[in-house]
């Protein structure tokens, strides 16, 4: 097992039988539990600066393992990805989040975007366009509330393909992100190439705001980078209200992180924007 985090690692501390046959108990366990609807979404709030309003959630995969509670993607994603499991797993995820906007759409929640997560894996192998409708069409949600957020790696190799797919998707209404911007390998002629629509400051960036300048000179970069492209740019990982003064100073537009809620289940996430305004 390669690519296993550290909480693999202590997911398995208690368990006494040789790596290899943990990591086959755990592939086993993963491929049971989407039959089983162990999976389950929680959403993080997306904060307009400007407004102050909320205007959107991203969707972060959580596994209610029956056992072992509730397990962040951080102990099961690597072997998700190596098994191909992460496949099925997405398309789970794409069609929950699309399903859950419709309802909160049709319970007249607001303009809300959710934004999902894309594996590297899902945007080569499949046809991602094709997903993307079938969860569209299915849930009745709009389509300009769906946001994918995509990794650098996926951009990276100015794959005909994924370019062709990304203007599908941009043609249906669906927006396009860059997760963790900056921590890859920022080949920044990429963001000329794609259609994209918005850049998500990693926040290894915001953390050390207030006591790095260098993390400061990178955030008002990459602002004002994604401002002259005519993208919007989101801070991700804001903890402290230093963190957020110094963010709205520079300009960025949106802000997520603990300052104002982890990702909590369906219903919390309701009750939170009902009590923080639309
Ligand atoms: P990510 O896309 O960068 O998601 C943000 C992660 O940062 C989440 O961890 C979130 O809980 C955490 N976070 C949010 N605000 C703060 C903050 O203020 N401070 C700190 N320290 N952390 C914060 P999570 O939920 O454990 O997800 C980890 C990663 O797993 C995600 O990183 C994403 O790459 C991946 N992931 C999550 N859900 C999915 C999914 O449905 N599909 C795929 N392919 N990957 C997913
Ligand atoms: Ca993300
Ligand atoms: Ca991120
Ligand atoms: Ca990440």
């Amino acid at each position: 097992a390669k690519s296993l985090g550290g909480d693999t690692w202590r997911f398995f501390a208690a368990d006494m039988r040789p790596r290899a046959s943990q990591t086959a108990h755990l592939e086993t366990e993963l491929r049971g539990a989407l039959s089983r609807r162990e999976f389950v979404l929680f959403y993080q709030p997306q904060i307009d600066l400007r407004s102050g309003k909320v205007v959107g959630a991203e969707a972060l995969l959580r596994w209610q393992h029956p056992e072992r509670g509730l397990l962040a993607p951080g102990s099961f994603l690597g072997l998700a990805e190596e098994t191909g499991l992460i496949l099925p797993i997405n398309e789970w995820v794409l069609n929950e989040a699309c399903r859950q906007g419709a309802v909160w759409e049709a319970d007249g929640l607001g303009d809300l975007r959710i934004a999902v997560n894309m594996s590297p894996i899902q945007f080569r192998r499949q046809g991602v366009e094709t997903l993307v409708k079938d969860a569209l069409r299915s849930s009745g949600m709009r389509p300009t509330l769906l946001e994918l957020e995509l990794t650098e790696g996926i951009l990276l190799g100015h794959d005909e393909h994924i370019v062709k797919q990304m203007h599908v998707l941009r043609s249906l209404g669906v927006t396009l992100s860059v997760d963790d911007f900056g921590t890859g390998y920022s080949s920044l002629s990429y963001l000329r190439s794609f259609p994209l629509h918005r850049l998500k400051i990693d926040r290894s960036f915001v953390q050390d705001l207030g006591s790095d300048p260098s993390a400061l000179a990178i955030v008002r970069t990459i602002i004002d980078l994604g401002h002259i492209l005519h993208l919007q740019v989101l801070a991700e990982g804001v903890e402290t209200e230093p963190q957020l003064q110094l963010l709205r100073l520079e300009g960025c537009d949106e802000v997520q992180g603990y300052h104002f809620s982890g990702p909590i289940p369906a219903d919390a996430f309701v009750a939170w924007v009902m009590q923080h305004g639309q």
